[in-house]
């Protein structure tokens, strides 16, 4: 099959490899499409995130939907054909964290895109049949592979408790903020602010889930006294601005990206006894991310600004960075040329 293969920072090259070999609880899925997320960009432009740090060729893309075109010898050969949302891990099942349901803390994760785990930024994959998720017709292909970010949301406003009437602040109007927002509302926020510096970014928010925008150059969020607040921007002085925001005994999510430390404000955080923890992707999001798309509540397809081919990876890699843009995706079949649709 063809695979895009990041050789190291800023090299990505098509290849022809072996198409992954099933496991018997495992089915074969052929890609429709692949989100790009902001942690395929870090390694493109980095060779690591974090502590995972890229040592051999890796196929990138986490974020992917497809049709089952195989099944293991222990799976129901009926599931051929079917539409398919990819979750894209592979917790171990046995380990403490997995037997209490937290399966995404699992210490032996195997992570698509995290080294040594190759993703799907080629023609076919394998994942657990449990963990291939069918959509129905209404639900787009790219709909489906942005189930994935929508699902780090769901486990946010999941962690965060948010619910009929919350008001919730969301710092950063990026993919994430943005489906963020969605959720909120889906959940039953009453009130959605969302923040960011950039105006065109604050005008999607508004006509996507938020009920208020603000520009954190100008406007103080930390009178807002919020039942919840969830980081999207990773931005050090929202983070302090956002938990300064949030009522007594409410909760600050930390979902974005970026600092390895960070000064908190932690007066605040001991005289309002705020709850402040972090999110680490999610565990048994898919089935709510299928119902909230496809009962139109949560609108993924809005959020696509560029599709490209597989041999065009390094290009789609690369152009999020530019403004306007939103949510890019790979399609592995097909030959997008057109940055924009
Ligand atoms: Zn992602
Ligand atoms: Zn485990």
């Amino acid at each position: 099959m063809r695979a895009a293969l990041l050789e190291r920072a800023g090299v990505v090259e098509t290849s022809i490899i072996e198409v992954p070999p099933l496991d018997a609880d495992q089915v074969l899925i052929e890609v429709s499409a692949v989100g790009v997320c902001g942690s395929d960009v870090h390694y493109f432009e980095h060779g690591r995130v974090g502590p995972f740090v890229v040592e051999a060729p890796i196929i990138l893309g986490h974020e992917l939907s497809g049709t089952i075109v195989d099944v293991g010898a222990a799976v129901d050969r009926r599931r051929i054909g079917e539409r398919v949302a990819v979750e894209p891990q592979r917790p171990c099942r046995v380990c403490t964290q997995c037997k209490a349901g937290r399966y995404n803390l699992c210490p032996d994760m195997e992570f698509f895109a995290t080294p040594p785990i190759n993703g799907a930024f080629c023609e076919f994959v394998a994942i657990q049949s449990d963990f291939a998720h069918a959509v129905p017709d209404t639900v787009s292909d790219e709909a489906a592979a942005l189930i994935e970010p929508l699902s780090v949301a769901i486990w946010a406003c999941q962690r965060a408790q948010v619910g009929v009437g919350s008001r919730v602040l969301v710092a950063g109007a990026g993919p994430i903020g943005v489906i963020v927002a969605q959720t909120a509302r889906a959940f039953g926020a009453s009130e959605v602010i969302v923040t960011d510096v950039d105006a065109q970014r604050r005008a999607f928010a508004l006509e996507h889930g938020a009920t208020v925008v603000l520009d954190p150059a100008h406007d103080d969020v930390s009178t807002l006294g919020v039942d919840a607040f969830v980081d999207a921007s990773g931005v050090p002085s929202a983070v302090i601005a956002g938990i300064e925001a949030v009522r007594p005994a409410g909760i600050a999510m930390l979902v974005g990206l970026g600092h390895e430390m960070m000064a908190l404000p932690v007066s605040a955080i001991q005289s309002r006894e705020i709850w402040v923890s972090g999110v680490f992707r999610y565990a048994n999001t898919w089935p709510t991310g299928i119902e909230l798309v496809a009962s139109g509540r949560v609108n993924l397809d809005a959020l696509v600004s560029g599709r490209f081919g597989l041999d065009e990876v390094d290009r789609a890699l690369s152009v999020g960075r530019e403004p306007g843009q939103m949510k890019v995706v790979v399609h592995p079949w097909k030959g997008w040329n057109a940055a924009r649709t």
